[in-house]
């Protein structure tokens, strides 16, 4: 007995073509679900009987079978190739009707289940592709992030200590700058791990980067304990031995230097590692800027905060607080110090001349040489405050002092020669008594100029004296140069190194000199007296710097001082002048 469906199938034989088709296909091995693909099989073999018996006939709707076939997942390379034949053999039996005419219509019908079926195939696969390139994207996109974020890590972040580096820091400084208010102000202190580098190349840098570490934690500790709930503190590492606390919102330097102790105080005392049986201790030194924060810059900040930080050295304490004014007496004599040795080539270095009286009669007996700089391009002269400590500084005070030697003896020379027979005096550094060759070099300058050694006084300080070279100054005397003590009585006076040395004179420092305005001045008097008295009991000659009044003037005369200079008498002139004032006194000679 045959069933039929609603549709007019005849179950039992669909039932066995769905079993048998199910098979063929699950024999390719893949079917997730075999039942619900049994379902799916069965209604689409229906549904291609269907469209085969329909009067008039339309291919269209087995389309959707090859669609269905996908949708079910039983959409795999060799399903269609096992479908198409089975079908073609087993179906017109189904369909029933006339063998011929059905036959006729089950090709175009596979061909839309054909067509459908791949057409369902690629917009799966272009779906399924879409996926994954946007699970792709996102993916990539989450790496970039993550890429992002460790290179923000490492771009803003000091590698040893994980603290934030030079470029959050100026990023902080920029944002503090750019949303203070008018008023606001701000304080940066820059601390420096002193002998750090040396420790580090000593000890190995593992070592060394652990001390940073340990640094780094205990800062970490000041500035948390300091901070408390607000943020107005920024500790960051400048990598190396630099390590910056910005404190916004200051109202004065004391904060800073508060900061500045407490931090020199935890590094002190920061547990470090034992080498060679003693604990390492570390010391700190901090340059530290207190300002208003309009109008200034990131780099202002860090630039004051690296001025500040070298006075340390140089004034040998713990901390210094930035000053425009000493930092632009700084870079003004930086550029002096630039300008200075093209300067010098061009000559614009000349001595003046301060004329030297004997006290007893106020007679002209020599000139001392004080150098001068005429900068081109200026009218202005300046005096050697200005450059002989950086000359001393930078080693241009040899060739310097030589030039100016030199320019003295040649002026000193030609007035001998107009028969004044001026002693001339010439200061010389500590620097240039230490010169290998220097007696040669003023025996050439002697020879060349044509003045007697004897009418060549060199100044030397009390301090160069005593520790100078005692060969060079004896090789000097010995040729008849004379040898005077500068400034006597501001160095450590050493009254005793007098007898040893062979000075022919003693030139009283001003300030001795100053002290004898006062003419009830008793002490500052006796100590001239005896001071002359001294020199000469050793034949030393003595000559008063700085005399300026009268009184001081009328005191060292009857004291029984020799020599004296100062501006009562004549201020230092340039060597014209001098000449000029030869002459007049040539003709108010009798
Ligand atoms: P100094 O050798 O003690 O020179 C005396 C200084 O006192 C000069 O200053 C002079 O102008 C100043 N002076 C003279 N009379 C008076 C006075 O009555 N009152 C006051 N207040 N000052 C007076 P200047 O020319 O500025 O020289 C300063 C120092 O520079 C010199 O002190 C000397 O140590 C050094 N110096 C000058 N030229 C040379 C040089 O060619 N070589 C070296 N190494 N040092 C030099
Ligand atoms: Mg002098
Ligand atoms: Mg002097």
């Amino acid at each position: 007995m045959t069933r039929t469906g609603p549709d007019g199938a005849d179950e039992p034989a669909l039932d066995a073509l769905t079993q048998h088709w199910l098979r063929q296909i699950a024999a390719l091995g893949f079917l997730p679900h075999k039942a619900h693909a049994r379902v799916v099989l069965g209604e689409q073999l229906r549904l291609l009987v269907a469209a085969a018996r329909a009067e008039p006939f339309d291919p269209a709707p087995a389309r959707q079978v090859g669609a269905a076939l996908v949708a079910a997942r039983v959409a795999a390379p060799g399903v269609l190739g096992v479908s198409l034949p089975l079908l073609a053999e087993r179906l017109p039996g189904l369909v029933g009707g006339d063998e011929p005419a059905v036959r006729s219509r089950i090709q175009p019908l596979l061909g839309r289940m054909a067509d459908g079926f791949t057409a369902a195939l690629r917009d799966t696969a272009m779906l399924a592709a879409e996926e994954l390139n946007r699970s792709e994207r996102v993916a990539w996109r989450d790496e970039q992030r993550r890429l992002q974020g460790e290179l923000n890590q490492a771009l803003l972040h000091d590698v040893v200590t994980d603290l934030p580096n030079r470029v959050s820091l100026r990023e902080h400084l920029g944002a503090v700058i750019t949303t203070a208010r008018p008023d606001a102000r701000m304080s940066v202190c820059l601390l420096r791990v002193d002998d750090f580098a040396d420790l580090n190349d000593a000890l190995g840098h593992a070592t060394g980067d652990d001390l940073l570490r340990t640094i780094g934690v205990r800062l970490r500790e000041v500035v948390a304990d300091l901070r408390g709930a607000s943020d107005r503190y920024l500790l960051a590492h400048l990598g190396g031995e630099q390590f910056v606390v910005v404190v916004s919102g200051t109202t004065g330097v004391d904060e800073g230097i508060k900061l500045s102790r407490l931090a020199q105080h935890a590094i002190g005392n920061a547990s470090l590692p034992w080498v060679d049986g003693y604990q390492l201790r570390l010391r700190t030194t901090a340059g530290i800027v207190e300002d208003r924060v309009a109008g200034t810059t990131a780099d202002d900040w860090l630039r004051n905060a690296h001025i500040a930080l070298a006075w340390t050295d140089a004034d040998r304490r713990p901390y210094a607080v930035f000053d425009p004014t000493r930092a632009a007496e700084d870079l003004r004599r930086h550029r002096l110090a630039v300008a200075m040795p093209a300067a010098l080539e061009r000559g614009e270095f000349q001595p003046h001349f301060q004329p030297l009286y004997a006290l007893a009669d106020r007679s002209l007996i020599g000139v001392e040489a004080l150098a001068r700089w005429r900068r081109r391009g200026t009218t202005a002269t300046l005096g050697p405050q200005n450059f002989i400590t950086l000359a001393e500084q930078t080693g241009l005070i040899r060739p310097l002092g030589m030039s100016q030697l030199r320019q003295a003896c040649q002026r000193g020379s030609g007035w001998h020669a107009a028969g004044h027979p001026l002693l001339i005096s010439v200061n010389v550094s500590a620097l240039q008594l230490s010169e290998p060759g220097l007696v040669a070099t003023i025996d050439d300058i002697l020879d060349q100029s044509g003045l007697p050694a004897s009418a060549l006084q060199l100044e030397i300080t009390e301090s160069t004296a005593v520790d100078g070279p005692d060969d060079t100054l004896s090789d000097l005397t010995d040729r008849g140069i004379q040898l005077a003590i500068d400034d006597f009585g501001t160095g450590h006076a050493n009254l005793a190194a007098l007898s040893r040395l062979p000075v022919t004179t003693v030139k009283l420092a001003r300030e001795l000199v100053a002290d004898l305005s006062d003419t009830d001045n008793a002490a500052a008097s006796a100590v001239v007296h005896r001071t002359i008295q001294l020199c000469h009991d050793l034949n030393v000659t003595v000559t008063a710097e700085g005399i300026e009044t009268r009184t001081q003037f009328d005191t060292l005369r009857a004291l029984g001082c020799d020599h004296g200079q100062g501006f009562l008498l004549a201020p230092p002139t340039s060597a014209r002048d001098i000449t000029q004032l030869l002459k007049a006194i040539r003709t108010s000679r009798p």
